[in-house]
């Protein structure tokens, strides 16, 4: 079996709410993290975790991933609020440099197979939030 990379090398593509908190918690886990962000005020959101650099960039420009180094990364995390340009993020990732791991925010749930065909996994918060719905409310009603 292939022996485990322990540290990663991992680019963060939008650094608000979510970007931040999982840059912190990866930092924290001891990888190699760059995050960026179209605005410099969203690096606020960083907490003392996060040990690594921060590029301001429009993701939608090639040369802020380029400044990320995007061609050395293990993983390609693309958390900006917007599918489509995470889906940009992402297709560069895979298709152009080959990144071994690309998860993505989605949004809208219909965008799921389109991701999917270049092999990136999603994270859907409107599906997180209505199973948790589900499980909530069998609680409640004791069924
Ligand atoms: P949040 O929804 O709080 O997790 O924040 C999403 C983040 O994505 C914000 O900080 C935005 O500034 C960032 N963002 C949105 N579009 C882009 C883009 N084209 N390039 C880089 N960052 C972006």
């Amino acid at each position: 079996m292939a022996k485990k990379k322990n540290n990663l090398y991992i680019i963060v593509v939008g650094c608000g709410r979510l970007g931040s908190k999982i840059a912190g918690n990866l930092s924290n886990l001891g990888h190699s993290v760059v995050v960026v962000d179209k605005h410099e005020t969203s690096f606020e959101h960083l907490t003392q975790e996060f040990t690594g650099f921060s590029i301001v960039g429009n993701a939608t420009e090639i040369e802020s991933l380029k400044k990320a180094k995007i061609d050395k990364a293990d993983m390609v995390l693309a958390f900006t609020n917007n599918d489509n340009i995470n889906y940009m993020v992402s297709q560069v990732a895979k298709e152009v440099y080959n990144i071994p791991h690309v998860v993505a925010r989605i949004y809208n749930p219909d965008n799921v197979p389109l991701f999917k065909q270049i092999n990136v996994k999603v994270i859907i918060p409107m599906l997180l939030a209505e199973n948790f719905f589900q499980r909530t409310f069998e609680d409640i009603i004791g069924e």
